[in-house]
């Protein structure tokens, strides 16, 4: 899935998207070594961080090839990212996946 460590959450994915100065979830200087092989920095940052209700199937397809994958998802999941797509996992995914490590996910009786 910016700028300053993808900063502070702005208020849509929308705004997130247009406030990057440059393609990819992290901004120079705040970019980990698993981001030099990012494929999102060599795609539009729409893909990563659509208008509200968008496909995000774009970016995801492009997550499921690249090296950092892994990586990115932990660091995003490290740094509570609530905006974006980041390893591959849309923002619900990611919050429902945290849910689960806590294990605050509902079960059945
Ligand atoms: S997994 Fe996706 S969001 Fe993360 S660095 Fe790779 S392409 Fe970018």
């Amino acid at each position: 899935m910016p700028r300053t460590i993808a900063a502070t959450p702005t208020p849509t994915a929308a705004a997130e998207a247009q406030a990057q100065p440059a393609p990819g979830p992290l901004l120079p200087g705040a970019r980990p070594a698993w981001y030099e092989d990012a494929l999102c920095a060599q795609t539009s940052p729409e893909f990563f961080f659509p208008e509200p209700g968008s496909s995000v199937s774009e970016a995801k397809r492009i997550c499921s090839s690249c090296a950092g994958r892994a990586a990115c998802l932990d660091y995003a999941l490290t740094h509570d990212e609530r905006f974006g797509v980041w390893g591959g996992l849309s923002e619900k995914e990611r919050h429902a996946l945290r849910r689960r490590n806590l294990g605050l996910t509902r079960t059945r009786p």
